[in-house]
């Protein structure tokens, strides 16, 4: 980012000291797009009083003077020296749209994950805030007091001296309408006064959408648990002194963490602060807002599906200090909060808290940051924390709180794995589910329970291959295997979305008789349908739940008994909680572990203890059923223990000894191009610049590649990647900024840094 970068770090914004005419102001702008800046403007006299820190302004670029807006981010009084600077031409928002508070964050992602500031900031501000949706610009009119004071020098006919008096007494200024309804006049008198120049005429943005108030039931409130008090007082120790801390609530599924947020975010709501809760994407559902909602009186829920209108209503809201919590997603994490006091997210393994596009932060980092530099507690709550976490909690950094069991003494579902190499566990005509699955979920509708099935593909066949010759019909942009829909018989890309009709000879060498291979919901679906015919059964994967809304619906209907079994992807694993649930099968529990992922035996162990949580809810208690190749893995034997601890104890040495996160900072760069040749060179030319950079660095960071991406083909694009591992995180991106900084990529070929990479594919 070159010679301004100093002044990124000191930031207060400065005083206005207008006085001294040999300084001049000087406002530094940056960039969302190309060249991203920090660059210099000279604010004119006209724009001082308007210009934020933290606002948008409209400025000339480059040598043809081409208008751009961009964000200010500082405003300093300087010596004038030199050549002159160019003015700013315009002042875009008459307010900052950025508190000092989220504008120093935004300084540190930008520092953090290597992207420029611009960038950063169009990710934090919402397109709609940006947009001011949902507001129009309206006429305001007010009187000065001078004119007032002459009020009977002027002789002014009965309707316009009124109407000036009932100014007078709205400070804020009223709208024509609202001044002829208030004197009970027409617009003529008004208009009269207007052109007088009795009235100050002054143009102010205002909201359209009056956000709907949501009934409030009070819930009564249990007492709680030991464990969910000791909990508690954890969050409000240095929430009082007040003081940060990062608290990981580790605590099994159904163990009333929900509860502990909201007992902590009372007491955050007494002092008059704000709270941010953070969920998955997933789990904004209905139900977890109607928990927040019967218990505070102003919550915001900023889901996916809002229209931009009500989005800035929210955040405008959020940033007036009138919503006591805020409860969302990833960018919830910038909520502009005037007087935060706790942030808590819940579910803090999931991988949907790290964004895949620029800026590639993880909320969770964010929002230590953030809770760090605004002195408040950060809560990280899971039944199965990412190692990250854990390790962080483990050497003193963070403090751990082991919540071990359910509320109300309800037992841990019994987890059996079923070994799919067996004859016992063989499945029975090639078919999905195993015979002691079956006898199972056979067993558990007997007695009036509900089923759960989980596989974590969807479509219907995952490969189609010809017998003969090998062939594997791919998608041409992708280079992956096309996987098979039934509706309408297309076989499908699952990155791209590009289908075919699904062949019956092989494409290459004409045979017929080509075979669908590999087993998807779809047709998991069919097989239950065959052989529980008479059983209401629901499928719920991304195909069938495209539709916003059908998710919920989904759930209500089995949460309502109407649906027997429940299967589908992740989508089902995650955070729902069904008394009736007696039975849970995982079908196969191998589909992620051997993916080329260092965090494929952690991410396993969440899908298996995450899925086996939505059993054993109710007084009937539940059994899980992991069909499995591998029931030794450790990874699958702790998942069914129980045993987040064990797991983790087979799992850090590995990570250690490899030096993969956590126990090391990792960086990826991804370069792609839609010509193979052209990106290899370019990844090998990365690679050189890296490893420049990287002997100039003691310990050396360990640096992997450039080789192909384990998805080398992505849309059009070839895909290479290079892998940097180094203990010490500032270390790490001295070497990456120092080996990127004059990178000049040729046409075509992309690259990004991803910092603290999640997705490894
Ligand atoms: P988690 O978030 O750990 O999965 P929840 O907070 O959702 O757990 O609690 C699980 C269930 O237990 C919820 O239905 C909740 O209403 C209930 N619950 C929570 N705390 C208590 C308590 N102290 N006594 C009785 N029921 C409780
Ligand atoms: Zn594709």
């Amino acid at each position: 980012m070159g010679p301004r970068q100093r002044d990124l770090f000191d930031l207060e914004p400065p005083p206005w000291v207008l006085d001294d005419t040999s300084e001049h102001g000087v406002a530094v702008v940056v960039f969302a797009e190309v060249p991203y800046g920090p660059y210099d403007y000279e604010v004119p006299d006209l724009l001082r009083a308007q210009l934020q820190v933290g606002a948008r302004v409209e400025v000339p670029l480059g040598r043809g003077d081409r208008m751009r807006v961009g964000y200010c981010i500082a405003v300093e009084q300087r010596a004038r020296a030199g050549r002159p600077l160019k003015p700013l031409r315009r002042v875009v928002d008459a307010r900052s749209l950025l508190s000092p508070a989220i504008l120093r964050l935004t300084h540190w992602m930008s520092a953090y994950y290597l992207c420029p500031l611009g960038q950063v900031l169009d990710a934090v501000l919402p397109a709609s805030v940006r947009d001011q949706a949902g507001t129009r610009a309206q006429l305001f009119l007010r009187v000065l007091p001078e004119v007032v004071a002459q009020l009977a020098a002027l002789r002014l006919p009965a309707k316009q001296a009124e109407a000036l008096q009932i100014l007078a007494l709205a400070p804020q200024g009223l709208t024509p309408d609202e001044l002829a309804r208030a004197v009970g006049c027409t617009q003529a008198p008004i208009h009269t006064l207007r052109r007088k120049g009795l009235v100050q005429e002054e143009m102010r943005r205002v909201q359209q959408v009056a956000l709907a108030a949501p009934s409030r039931e009070s819930a009564a409130p249990w007492s709680l648990n030991d464990d969910q008090q000791r909990a508690l007082e954890t969050i409000l120790a240095p929430l009082r002194r007040p003081s940060h801390e990062t608290i990981v609530i580790h605590g099994v599924t159904g163990s009333g963490k929900t509860e502990v947020y909201i007992r902590a975010i009372e007491e955050v709501v007494s002092y008059g602060r704000q709270a941010i809760v953070l969920v998955p994407e997933i789990s904004l559902t209905p139900q977890t807002r109607r928990r927040f909602e019967s218990r505070f009186e102003r919550v915001a829920v900023l889901h996916s599906h809002l229209t931009p209108a009500d989005r800035h209503a929210h955040w405008r809201r959020i940033a007036g200090g009138d919503v006591q919590v805020v409860v969302g997603a990833r960018s919830a994490v910038f909520a502009p909060t005037p007087h935060l006091g706790l942030i808590v997210i819940d579910e803090e393994h999931d991988a949907s808290f790290k964004q895949d596009t620029a800026p590639r932060y993880h909320a969770r980092d964010v929002a230590r940051e953030r809770a760090q530099a605004e002195q408040v507690p950060l809560v990280l709550g899971s039944a199965t924390p990412s190692l990250e976490s854990w390790y962080a909690a483990r050497a003193g950094a963070y403090r751990l709180v082991e919540m071990p069991r359910r509320v109300s003494s309800l037992p841990l579902p019994d987890v059996a794995t079923i070994d799919l190499r067996t004859r016992s566990g063989g499945r029975r005509d090639r078919g999905a589910i195993s015979q002691p699955l079956y006898q199972a979920v056979r067993e558990a509708l007997r007695d009036g329970g509900q089923v759960i099935l989980l596989l974590n593909r969807r479509g219907f066949s995952t490969t189609i291959q010809c017998p003969d010759c090998g062939h594997v019909v791919k998608c041409p942009h992708c280079d992956i295997a096309l996987t098979h829909h039934r509706v309408g018989g297309k076989a499908r890309c699952h990155y791209c979305d590009y289908d075919i009709d699904s062949p019956l000879a092989c494409p290459a060498c004409r045979v017929e008789g080509i075979r669908y291979a590999g087993l998807g919901t779809q047709k998991l679906e069919l097989e239950v349908r065959a052989r529980f015919p008479d059983v209401p059964c629901l499928r719920m994967d991304s195909d069938s739940m495209a539709k916003p809304g059908s998710h919920e619906a989904a759930l209500d209907r089995f949460r309502a008994g109407e649906i027997k079994i429940l299967l589908g992807t992740q989508m089902i694993a995650k955070g729902l909680d069904f008394p009736n649930v007696t039975v849970v099968g995982v079908i196969n529990a191998d589909t992620a572990l051997h993916f080329p992922d260092f965090r494929a035996a952690e991410r396993t162990f969440q899908l298996v203890t995450q899925v086996a949580g939505r059993t054993g809810r109710g007084a009937q208690g539940g059994r899980v059923l992991v069909q499995t190749y591998s029931p030794e893995h450790p990874a699958i034997v702790a998942a069914q223990h129980h045993d987040y601890a064990a797991f983790a104890r087979d799992e850090l040495p590995i990570r250690a000894q490899f030096g993969y996160p956590p126990t090391a900072a990792m960086v990826r760069v991804v370069m792609r191009g839609p010509i193979e040749a052209c990106v290899a060179a370019f990844a090998q030319h990365v690679a050189a610049q890296l490893h420049a950079a990287a002997a100039r660095c003691h310990p050396a960071p360990r640096l992997l590649g450039p080789v192909p991406a384990p998805l080398p083909k992505l849309r059009g694009d070839y895909r290479y990647h290079l892998l940097l591992y180094h203990p010490q995180h500032a270390a790490l991106l001295d070497v990456v900024r120092a080996g990127t900084q004059q990178l000049q990529p040729p046409a075509d070929v992309l690259w990004i840094v991803d910092v603290d990479p999640v997705d490894m594919l």
